[in-house]
């Protein structure tokens, strides 16, 4: 089991993502952050998604 912790991307909040797969954590990361963090999504680049992006699979750990 992998997981992603919120916090890791700067993010105040204690939502983790959990999956079998980096792909699987990766969707419940963003799936959480389109409900959740949906205002800053919007007030995100495409620049900064990437980076938001990388950083999420920097920070994928096994659980
Ligand atoms: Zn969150």
């Amino acid at each position: 089991m992998l997981k992603f912790a919120c916090k890791d991307a700067g993010v105040d909040c204690n939502y983790i993502a959990t999956g079998e797969t980096v792909e699987a954590v990766k969707w419940n990361a963003f799936a959480h952050a389109g409900v959740v963090h949906a205002e800053l999504l919007k007030s995100m680049t495409q620049e900064q998604l990437a980076e938001l992006t990388r950083t999420l699979e920097a920070n994928i750990k096994q659980a």
